[in-house]
């Protein structure tokens, strides 16, 4: 139906007849005169409409904002003085010949012809209009380059897309399962998967070597923060490979994919202990651009006499870290109580810091509410931070998490507030992360997930867990973990090993995993992998503010869709089918609807 796409038009198509199919954007009549901007996927385009074609002229007329037009006409430079050159099609515009109406529209809900605050709700409910939005089509156009490109990179290491089973049985990866009863298996239910981990590492037992998919991951997760019940993963898995392929595979991937989208080359990916993340940063996901870190001053709090210090210094699960932030002296009160009222968000208790006026003059020279208690050692502690005229010391002193969270994030604030950052992009990887983690009563679950092998053998594993490190890693970029996976445990025995220290009895191992213990007695290769967060990569790539801004259909932050009105409700023939009686809600639709 069209010869171009409205943004393609440009000069050197002066003179040549073009078919333009595409939205009314804007109508204007400037004596007598109509002009059009059509706009499609492409971008907009000035048509100009006049007299001496009068059916033309006639539709135009009665053409109206988001009416969907096919116009022929000449492309012809503007005359002197109307050219726009801020606009890609601002040197020509199209003098129409015939213009059709394909179809009319109603007055959309928010106009698209100039900028307009909208309601998110509202952009959810109409969310195909939204996306007729220039910044919302970029975003998803980016989106489909970073999806070529990893494909194209991952199908030239040799590496297969092969789609695994969306109907399936749970996968854990830490979130509540989506649940699908079963009609022909009465009492029985398909789990969503929470990712292809097991197949995935199933396809390694059938000899495929390299798999990749662009897979639908489903979690049903307290909707805290960020996410979505549905998310895409880059997943892939490949066999004969130790953590430094998967690394070097993986680096290489995500180099090729800025180079092509962004043009940008990225720096070196340092690799560095989950430990050590965790005592400079505070965080497993450090950002790097920031140049501020944690550091620990327990040693020299052990003996104040101010027990909000020394108790944490003295205990073992406690931590006493210091940050300084050169030149935050001129930090008002007001900012700082800004800055305790954060932390409070992450459990710290208050915020106590010392500022640094004049080091010379000893404690004279500082101003800070507990610098009293500090006589004799501050001297050390200065040095200890490298303390300078004109900087601020903060502390955090809890319990080691509440620490490393509470300063990790206040870190992260005072890098964003203070602009502190020292490169456009800072990648890394973080390794060594512990096997387990343990909740408040002790029990212990798998940091990654009960496929990751340990770096230790199965008799120190069951020796030591809490101890006990995993083959596993991270990649990070900015403080946002891009991808994380691991070289997963091959030999049954072991297996049944990690599920014991969880506490997955045989008869349970036997009744969730029976078919992958069955698989790895069946001459299973060494093999390991990872998964991308592709509506993280392209958030990142894209600068977008939330996830929902990347996905051409996200459900909101309460897990609904407000454009379908997914989830919805169901006929009392479709339970009745399915073998479920509702307990609470009897509101399901009559039989029949
Ligand atoms: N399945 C893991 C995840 O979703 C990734 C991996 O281990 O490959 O996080």
């Amino acid at each position: 139906m069209r010869s171009h796409y409205c943004g393609q038009l440009n000069e050197s198509l002066i003179d040549q007849e073009v078919t333009l199919c595409g939205w009314v954007h804007r109508r204007r009549d400037h004596g007598g005169v109509i002009f059009l901007d059509l706009r499609d996927r492409d971008g907009i385009a000035q048509v100009v409409v006049d007299p001496d074609t009068p059916d033309a002229f006639a539709t135009a007329d009665r053409a109206r904002n988001e009416f969907v037009l096919r116009i022929r006409g000449r492309v012809r430079s503007r005359p002197e003085g109307t050219q726009n050159p801020n606009m890609p099609t601002g040197m020509i515009e199209v003098l129409a010949k015939q213009v059709e109406v394909l179809n009319t529209a109603a007055t959309p809900p928010f106009q698209l012809d100039e900028y307009n605050k909208v309601g998110e709700e509202v952009r959810l409910k109409y969310r195909y209009i939204d996306l007729r939005r220039p910044d919302m089509i970029e975003k998803l156009r980016l989106r489909s380059r970073i999806s070529h490109s990893v494909r194209a990179y991952l199908e030239s290491q040799g590496f297969l897309d092969i789609e695994t089973p969306i109907l399936t049985r749970a996968t854990p990866e830490g979130a509540r399962d989506y649940l699908v009863p079963s009609r022909t298996h009465e009492g029985h239910f398909f789990a969503l998967p929470q990712s292809p981990q097991l197949f995935k590492q199933l396809l390694m037992v059938s000899g495929f070597d390299r798999y990749y998919q662009i897979a639908k991951c489903f979690r049903d997760e307290d909707l805290r923060a960020d996410r979505q019940p549905e998310f895409t993963q880059i997943d892939l898995e490949a066999s004969f490979v130790d953590e430094n392929d998967i690394m070097l595979i993986t680096e290489r991937m995500i180099r090729q994919l800025f180079s092509d989208v962004l043009k940008v080359e990225l720096p070196d990916f340092p690799r560095m202990p989950y430990a050590e993340a965790m005592r400079r940063y505070g965080s497993d996901k450090p950002d790097l651009r920031i140049p501020l870190e944690l550091i620990d001053v327990d040693d020299l709090m052990k003996g104040v006499d101010f027990k909000v210090f020394s108790g944490p210094a003295n205990a073992d699960d406690g931590r006493v870290a210091a940050l300084k932030v050169t030149g935050g002296a001129t930090l008002s009160r007001k900012e700082i109580d800004e800055y305790t009222k954060f932390v409070g968000i992450y459990g710290a208790k208050g915020l106590a810091w010392i500022k640094v006026n004049e080091r010379a003059k000893g404690l004279e020279g500082l101003q800070s509410p507990i610098v009293k208690f500090m006589e004799g050692i501050v001297e050390s502690l200065l040095d200890r931070v490298g303390a300078q005229d004109g900087d601020i010391i903060f502390f955090g002193a809890d319990k080691i998490n509440v620490v490393n969270e509470a300063i990790g994030a206040l870190r992260v604030k005072l890098g964003e507030n203070l602009n502190l950052y020292t490169q456009e992009w800072a990648p890394l990887w973080v390794v060594d992360f512990p096997m387990f983690e343990a909740d408040d009563n002790g029990r212990l679950s798998a940091l990654h997930h009960p496929f990751t092998a340990p770096s230790c053998s199965g008799d120190e594993l069951k020796a030591n867990p809490a101890k006990a490190l995993s083959r596993a890693y991270d990649m990070v970029l900015n403080g946002t973990e891009l991808g994380g996976g691991s070289i997963r445990i091959h030999d049954q025995v072991m297996q049944r090993k990690v599920f014991e220290v969880l506490g997955i009895g045989e008869e349970e191992a036997e009744e969730k995993f029976g078919f992958l213990l069955d698989a790895l007695q069946y001459g299973a290769p060494p093999h390991g992998g990872l998964a991308f967060g592709l509506d993280r990569l392209v958030m990142l790539m894209t600068g977008a503010r939330t996830i929902r801004e990347v996905i051409a259909f996200p459900k909101t932050q309460s897990a609904a869709c407000l454009m379908t009105d997914a989830p919805g409700e169901v006929t009392q023939d479709q339970l009745k089918d399915l073998h479920i009686r509702l307990r609470h809600k009897q509101k399901a639709a009559p039989d029949n609807e």
